[in-house]
C-alpha cells in the first residue's frame, strides 16, 4: 500500500473527497509528519479559496456574566468564581460606538455576544433593531452569538440583516456530558438547524483543551462539515482563575496547529479562525496558524486579554497576508502603532499569562482611553 503523505489530502480536500478517518487521524498523532509538511499541505487548501486574506473579528460582550448555565470552561457560569466584570444589556448608543470603532478599526464582521442561556422574545426584537441600526450605518457584516434560538427567533434576526449566527458546539456529542449539564449536545445542534433554516451563515467551533481525545476532534470537525459551518473558530482553553475547567491538558504549539491543519482539510472552504487562546498555547508559533486559518480575533476575547490590535495586524503584515476589509492595513498598522507607544507601559505579555480584562476593556465606549 502506498504511505499516505499530507500534500495527497490536498487533492482529495479541495475535491471534496472524505478523508478516511486513518488519514484524517494522521493529520493529529502522525510523528512521521513534520507539522511544517502539514502546514504547507493545509496552506494550499487554504490558498485555494481565501488566497492570503484574513479576516479580524472583534468581539463585543453585549451582555456579561448571570447566566444560569453551567458551562464548565465558561467564566460567566453560574459555576464559575472567576473575577469578571458582570453587567446587563448595553444600551444602544454604546454598542452603535463600539460597531463604529470596530469597523474604524479593519474589522470585517462585528460579532455580539450575549451571556445567558438564549433570548426571549422581547431580547429577540431588541436585538433585531440593534442590528439594523449597525447594517444602515456601517458596511460590516454582523453576527450574533446569543445562546439557545429558536426558528422563530432566528428568522426575525436574518430579516433584521443579521449575517452569521455563532452557537459553538465545543465539544463532541459523547464528551458534551462531561462539560456542561444545563443543555445537550443535541441543544446546540437544533440552535444550528434553526439557524440554518432561517438562512443565516453558521459559525460554529470548538475548544480544545477540555479533556477531548482525537476522536473528539475529528467528531466535532466532521460534524460542523455535516451542518456546512461557514466559519469555524478554534479556541484553546484559556485557564482563568475561577473557571471550573482549567488545564485538563496540555496543549502544545505543534497540536494546536495540527488541528487547525485538520480543520482545514475536513472544511476546504469554510473561514477557520484560530480563536481565543493562540496568544497562550501557540507562543512564538502563532503566526504559522496563518497557515491553516484564515481568520483571528483581535483585541482578545470574551473575558480575557489578548494581543492588541498593533500586535495582531502587524503579524499580519509582516507575514505577508493581507486583511478582508475597506482599509488598508499598512496604514492601520501606523495607526495602531501610535496608540500602541502612548499605551504600551499598561500592555502586559500575553504570552506567559491569563489577565482578566477590566470594565474599560469590555465597554470602551464608555471610557477615555476606549473613545480614542
Ligand atoms: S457559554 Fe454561554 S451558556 Fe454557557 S455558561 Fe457561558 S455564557 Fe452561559
Amino acid at each position: 500500500m502506498i504511505p499516505i503523505t499530507p500534500l495527497a489530502l490536498v487533492e482529495k480536500s479541495l475535491s471534496g473527497l472524505p478523508l478516511s478517518d486513518a488519514e484524517a487521524l494522521a493529520v493529529l498523532n502522525n510523528a512521521d509528519w513534520d507539522v511544517m509538511d502539514i502546514l504547507y499541505a493545509a496552506y494550499q487548501v487554504r490558498k485555494a479559496t481565501w488566497g492570503k486574506q484574513v479576516s479580524i473579528h472583534i468581539i463585543n460582550n453585549a451582555q456579561n456574566g448571570y447566566c444560569p448555565e453551567d458551562c464548565k470552561y465558561c467564566v460567566q457560569a453560574k459555576t464559575s468564581t472567576a473575577d469578571i466584570e458582570s453587567y446587563t444589556l448595553k444600551e444602544e448608543s454604546e454598542i452603535m460606538a463600539e460597531a463604529k470603532s470596530a469597523y474604524e478599526s479593519g474589522a470585517h464582521r462585528y460579532c455580539m455576544v450575549f451571556s445567558g442561556r438564549g433570548p426571549s422574545k422581547n431580547r429577540v426584537e431588541k436585538l433585531a433593531g440593534y442590528i439594523q441600526k449597525i447594517k444602515a450605518q456601517y458596511p460590516i457584516e454582523v453576527c450574533v452569538s446569543s445562546g439557545l434560538l429558536d426558528a422563530e427567533g432566528a428568522k426575525t434576526l436574518k430579516a433584521a440583516g443579521l449575517d452569521r449566527l455563532n452557537h459553538n458546539l465545543n465539544t463532541s456529542e459523547s464528551h458534551y456530558k462531561n462539560i456542561c449539564t444545563t443543555h445537550t449536545y443535541q441543544d446546540r445542534l437544533d440552535t444550528l438547524q434553526a439557524g440554518k433554516s432561517a438562512g443565516l451563515g453558521l459559525c460554529s467551533g470548538m475548544i480544545l483543551g477540555m479533556g477531548e481525545s482525537h476522536a473528539d476532534i475529528l467528531n466535532v470537525a466532521r460534524s460542523l462539515a455535516a451542518v456546512d459551518a461557514v466559519s469555524i473558530p478554534i479556541n484553546f482553553l484559556i485557564p482563568v482563575e475561577g473557571a471550573v475547567l482549567k488545564s485538563e491538558q496540555v496543549l502544545t504549539p505543534e497540536h494546536c496547529l495540527r488541528v487547525l491543519c485538520l480543520f482545514r482539510f475536513l472544511n476546504p472552504k469554510a473561514e477557520i479562525r484560530a480563536a481565543a487562546g493562540r496568544e497562550l498555547h501557540l507562543r512564538q508559533l502563532q503566526v504559522l496558524a496563518l497557515y491553516p486559518a484564515n481568520s483571528l480575533f483581535m483585541q482578545g476575547y470574551l473575558n480575557t486579554q489578548g494581543d492588541s490590535a498593533f500586535q495582531t495586524l502587524q503579524m499580519i503584515h509582516d507575514a505577508g497576508f493581507d486583511i478582508a476589509s475597506d482599509q488598508q492595513l499598512d496604514k492601520l498598522v501606523e495607526k495602531f502603532r501610535a496608540v500602541s507607544s502612548e499605551t504600551e507601559k499598561s500592555v502586559p505579555s500575553r504570552a506567559d499569562q491569563v489577565v482578566l480584562k477590566q470594565l474599560n476593556d469590555l465597554r470602551p465606549a464608555r471610557t477615555p482611553l476606549g473613545a480614542r
